[in-house]
């Protein structure tokens, strides 16, 4: 008798369990269903992202647009009615192009103009520029092997190109990458007076394509210049010809004082625990050659329309739910570090930080930084995800802002997309509103939505 009993109750828990965990799983999939049907037939993240595009335009940090995109956010967040919304100040640093850059080659004792772009941070030539012979590298460990007598007194002319056969296009950027970051510090070791960096994109064509370079304490500071990928490949041609030929840049950047600016933070409170944090951002500055808006207008309007959109459906989340426009991603990171900073500071609690930082382009994922068993409990949510066609979540991920949250302990998730196209617009003129599609863009801030209300509603 005991033992039936023992079993009829242990059935009855199984059957229990199950039609809970049943009815958990229907009910995320029915919430899920509304979040995606609602943004992609009431979305305003594209609306808001032409908004942030045409009227403002280019946000790099420090500049007076910046500083307006700080206050736009800042009202179409007050807009929504969020619970409330605020700016956390950060100091930041000022770098400004100047007057357009001239480089040129002389073939046939005529001057063949190349395009080029000054790269973020770098020390400007100016009046007069720089004129020398060229030393052509194909990576930071060619570099290493010509050694100073090869290298000094020469411009460096770095002309690894993103390696195609890599199916990530992330992956490709940050192998070929670490000349533009890393060459310039390393080649000024060797004596060199100035650095040429081949574009970093999967394209041949016109558009050189800026981005930070960092140098390094104690090593003189030489001007570094990108070259768009079609004359980065004339330019080789050139040297083969002729080894001795001169190359001669002028660039008027320079680096100014640190100024004041802003993270722009919206939030929603939490109604069952709002010590629990949720926050999802992406990076409101912007490189001044366009509009930035794949980079990354888009995941900021994404980060806006998770909060608009659980508003929107009528969702009151259990936790306190964040949209965090971070400033000074693109050239010193500055925000990002404030943030953490901030929340260490105060004792808060992220049970997750997500970023949409790779183009405004087809969700296709999560990429996740977290403890194994919390990698695995998002990984069993993705039946859910299925019928949205997003299938790839899998460890290793985040964004650039939210890993000062990650050394804090924070799981940090990014937001993955088909990158393949991402390269061409990156860091270059062509990065305009035009080139993101409304379709995709909504698809991003939906399955943004659905992992945070997942998140929300079991934990991490
Ligand atoms: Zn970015």
């Amino acid at each position: 008798m005991i033992i039936r009993n023992f079993q009829g109750i242990l059935i009855s828990l199984i059957l229990t369990f199950i039609s809970c965990r049943g009815f958990s799983q229907d009910s995320d999939s029915v919430m899920i269903r509304k979040i995606f049907d609602q943004e992609l037939l009431h979305g305003q993240c594209y609306r808001n992202l032409n908004e942030l595009c045409s009227r403002i335009g280019p946000r790099l940090t420090g500049s007076p647009q910046a500083g307006k995109a700080v206050i736009w956010a800042k009202e179409l967040m007050e807009s929504y009615g969020f619970d409330s919304v605020y700016l956390q100040p950060v100091m930041v640093p000022r770098w400004i192009r100047g007057e357009s850059e001239k480089a040129y080659i002389l073939s046939d004792g005529k001057p063949n103009l190349l395009n080029v772009t000054a790269l973020g941070n770098s020390i400007g030539t100016g009046i007069g520029g720089i004129r020398a012979k060229l030393a052509e590298v194909q990576s930071l460990e060619e570099l290493d092997s010509l050694g100073v007598e090869k290298i000094l007194g020469r411009i460096v002319f770095f002309n690894g190109r993103m390696d195609p056969t890599l199916i990530s296009a992330g992956q490709a950027y940050g192998k070929a990458g670490v000349q533009r970051n890393r060459g310039p510090a390393k080649a000024a070791r060797f004596g060199a007076k100035g650095v040429i960096v081949r574009s970093m994109t999967n394209l041949v064509d016109d558009y050189p394509h800026t981005g930070a370079t960092a140098y390094e304490d104690g090593v003189p500071r030489i001007p570094a210049i990108a070259i768009s990928t079609l004359d980065a490949g004339e330019l080789s041609r050139e040297l083969k010809r002729d080894p001795g030929l001169d190359f001669y840049f002028e660039t008027h950047c320079q680096m100014l004082e640190d100024v004041l600016s802003y993270n722009v933070i919206g939030e929603i409170r939490g109604h069952e625990f709002p010590g629990e944090i949720i926050a999802v951002g992406g990076h409101l500055d912007s490189w001044d050659l366009a509009q930035g808006a794949h980079d990354d207008g888009a995941g900021c309007m994404q980060a806006i329309e998770v909060l608009r959109l659980l508003k929107d459906i009528g969702y009151r989340s259990k936790r306190t739910l964040r949209a965090v426009m971070f400033m000074n991603e693109e050239n010193g990171l500055r925000g990002g570090l404030k943030y953490a900073q901030n929340a260490l500071e105060k004792n808060e609690i992220h049970i997750a930080a997500i970023e949409s930082d790779n183009g405004g382009f087809t969700p296709k994922g999560f990429g996740i930084d977290a403890a194994d068993e919390k990698i695995e409990k998002i990984r069993g949510w993705a039946p859910l995800f299925k019928s949205y066609l997003i299938y790839d979540i899998a460890k290793g991920g985040g964004g650039a802002d939210i890993r000062p949250l990650k050394n804090a302990g924070v799981p940090v998730i990014g937001l993955r997309v088909d990158e393949h196209r991402y390269f061409k617009y990156h860091h270059s003129a062509l990065d305009t509103f035009d080139a993101v599609d409304q379709r995709e863009l909504e698809l991003g801030a939906a399955a943004m939505t659905a992992l945070v209300y997942l998140l929300d509603q079991h934990g991490l």
